[in-house]
């Protein structure tokens, strides 16, 4: 069922990260990578939909060169909360990747099944690398072993939202990360 206007109007969200707290990690994500890809390529590539503020602000960070691409997967729908394995590319790369330095920018891994896929189908491409900087990783939650390279935070098992992550495609826009006190989904 669709979460209505007053639900998204009406919700109480708790703070998990606040905004001062991401942006110092993001600089320090932002610098790390500037000094490990120092006279290198390097090409950003961004999955969408949540990973988007994340890479806006990390590329305001970054002192080296580089280029941004895009690709989006089918995730779960809406009032659901987890992945059922099942992943589906809805919007490929633009950029071809052979010989590319490649940096993947996820906002979350759960399950870790986006992720595996991902890199399964990225790597048949022959990149020279490719590597992942995810924003938030649940730990706890994971399925398939996925290798990180950069993380942000490590946070609880908890449905978060804001900073580009959505609950029902609403709270993107959040500048902090939050936990809503209800879920619609379990609303009747
Ligand atoms: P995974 O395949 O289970 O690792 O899930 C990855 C995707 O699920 C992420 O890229 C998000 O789009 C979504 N996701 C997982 N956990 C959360 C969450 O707590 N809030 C919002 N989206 C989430």
């Amino acid at each position: 069922m669709a979460i209505t206007l007053e639900q998204v109007a009406n919700i109480s969200i708790d703070t998990l990260i606040d905004e001062a707290v991401l942006g110092k990690r993001v600089h320090e994500l932002g610098q790390q990578i500037s000094q490990e890809y120092v006279g290198q390529d390097l090409l950003l590539v961004c999955i969408l939909r949540g990973g988007v503020m994340f890479l806006t602000d990390l590329m305001r960070h970054l002192s080296i060169p580089h280029n941004i691409d895009f690709m989006a997967v089918s995730s779960y729908g809406e009032g659901v909360r987890e992945s059922d394995g099942m992943v589906r590319i809805t919007l490929d790369l633009l950029t071809d990747i052979t010989g590319r330095n490649v940096l993947l920018v996820e906002d979350i891994v759960d399950t870790g099944h986006t992720l595996s896929h991902l890199l399964d189908l990225l790597s048949t491409r022959h990149p020279a690398s490719l590597r992942v900087c995810c924003l938030l990783n649940k730990d706890e939650r994971r399925k398939v072993e996925v290798p990180l390279d950069y993380i942000g935070f490590q946070i609880p098992d908890k449905f978060v939202l804001g900073y580009g992550l959505d609950m029902d495609e609403y709270w993107r826009n959040l500048p902090y990360i939050g936990v809503a006190r209800s879920d619609p989904a379990s609303a009747s």
